[in-house]
């Protein structure tokens, strides 16, 4: 909690809890005034605001994607149009696909799709750069958003990234950049409103990126779950001098490099643990956006029945606006990429809880969380607000000091056959619903 916050900045919505830690307010702040720190308590990115520099103007607040996305404006302004589809919002196609080249194809999280489409962006003069990812090399346990300039370093970024990102800060750079360079981002749907908001306010970052690139997100572990899991696992986190939480093949596999040993662990295992509710920051329970409805394009993991022996990896992804899905049949047309439509049901069937937990439940989590900032949602019933409240129990476990030393040493198989059990009913309650509306 900030003591005495300043009446229209950032700071009001990191007491409200609904901070998202994606940085777009410290490399926009007129004043320079902003700079994003970790938590270490709670495991995220928040900002903090030098009182001697700021001069309370707002913008901060004003671009804040934790504060509001006005959704009905921003795709009246990108797409043209109100989504027909409340599920995934507005789209062109959707589709199944991978990357041809087999190397990025095993070294990424899914289909190797984000890191060839920005090779292929790069290559063919479409952007200049992208704001990606990777591990810091100094501390390799914390993330670093950059600006890629080069194939290898797009394919550096590559694979996803289970702890938070403040990506947003490097938009500074693309503010520095050359008159007539033009840049891709890369960013959960936190990210990418922060983008599509900050661009509205600041018409040079609006003509510097041409392609927005959103990842669809369940949510963004803290730090805590990777700490305490290194710490079941007996791993000094002094010695660690890379971690990468996904690759070689699919779904793939959590690496951890120590001066001493490699140790690698399935997905399967690592994420019933710091993909537990347990670790999972309050402000995600407040998300209704898991597709990233605002990007040019989304991709996920293609999670649908016909591809769950496929271990060379595939994504799902939804085309969004017409450069988006230009860019995607050119790439297939030149055969970079292998293509194949699905339709929106089986992108929902590939995502069902999580897409429905995102759109529901929120009579709860509004009266618990004090703010919503979206509009269009499913209505709830009785098993929905139960669900929404085991959720918010759990999450509120995961800050209390006590419940940390518990679970630090408590079996995993009892954390993951708990999570199973919620998400099992979850999951029933949430395939009755959608089969209710739609053909599954
Ligand atoms: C926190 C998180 C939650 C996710 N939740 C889901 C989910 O619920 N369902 C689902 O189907 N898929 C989810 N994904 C997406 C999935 O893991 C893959 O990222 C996606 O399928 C793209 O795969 P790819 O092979 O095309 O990406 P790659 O070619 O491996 O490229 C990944 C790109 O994403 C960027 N990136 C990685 N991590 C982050 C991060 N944390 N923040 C911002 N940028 C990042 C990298 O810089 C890189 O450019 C999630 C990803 C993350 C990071």
């Amino acid at each position: 909690m900030i003591e005495n916050p300043g009446s229209n900045t950032i700071e009001l919505v990191v007491n409200r809890e609904l901070c998202t830690g994606c940085g777009t307010c410290d490399a926009l702040c007129p004043k320079n005034a902003i700079k994003l720190s970790i938590d270490e308590t709670k495991g995220i990115y928040i900002p903090r605001i030098n009182k001697d520099i700021c001069n309370n103007c707002g913008f901060c607040y004003d671009i804040c994607p934790g504060n509001k996305v006005d959704y009905e404006k921003l795709n009246h302004e990108i797409f043209e149009k109100e989504p027909e589809n409340i599920l995934i919002g507005n789209y062109q196609d959707c589709y199944t696909a991978y990357s041809k080249d087999t190397k990025i194809r095993y070294n990424s999280s899914s289909g190797g799709l984000i890191t060839q489409l920005l090779i292929y962006a790069l290559e063919n003069g479409i952007i200049n750069g992208a704001l990606v990812t990777r591990m810091n090399k100094s501390k390799p346990l914390e993330p670093e958003p950059f600006i890629a300039r080069t194939k290898e370093e797009i394919i550096e970024a590559s694979k996803s990234k289970y702890c938070p990102v403040p990506v947003n800060i490097a938009l500074k750079e693309i503010l520095k950049s050359e008159k007539n360079e033009k840049f891709a981002v890369v960013g959960l749907p936190c990210h990418i409103n922060g983008i599509r908001k900050a661009e509205n306010k600041n018409k040079k970052l609006k003509d510097k990126i041409v392609l927005h690139l959103g990842i669809f997100c369940n949510h963004m572990p803290t730090f805590v779950g990777t700490e305490l899991y290194l710490k079941k696992l007996k791993i000094k986190e002094d010695e660690i001098i890379r971690l990468d939480y996904r690759g070689e093949g699919w779904p793939g596999l959590m690496k951890i490099i120590t001066s001493k040993h490699t140790h690698t662990n399935k997905l399967s295992d690592y994420w019933g643990f710091i993909g537990s509710h347990f670790f999972y920051p309050k402000r995600c329970l407040m998300c209704g956006d898991g597709v990233c409805e605002l990007a040019d394009i989304s991709f996920g993991d293609a999670w649908l029945p016909k591809f769950k022996d496929d271990s060379t990896g595939r994504s799902i992804i939804v085309s969004k606006s017409k450069i988006g899905e230009n860019v995607l049949r050119k790439m297939s047309k030149e055969s970079h990429i292998e293509l194949n439509n699905v339709s929106s049901i089986e992108v929902i069937q590939s995502q069902t809880l999580m897409i429905y937990l995102k759109k529901k439940n929120f009579t709860v989590k509004k009266s618990l969380l004090k703010v919503y900032p979206y509009s269009k949602l499913l209505r709830s019933d009785f098993i929905d607000n139960s669900i929404a409240l085991w959720f918010y129990f759990n999450v509120s476990l995961s800050s209390n000091p006590y419940f940390k030393i518990i679970i630090q040493y408590m079996p995993l198989k009892i954390i993951k056959v708990y999570c199973a059990i919620f998400n099992k009913f979850a999951s029933k309650k949430a395939r009755k619903d959608i089969k209710s509306q739609y053909d599954f």
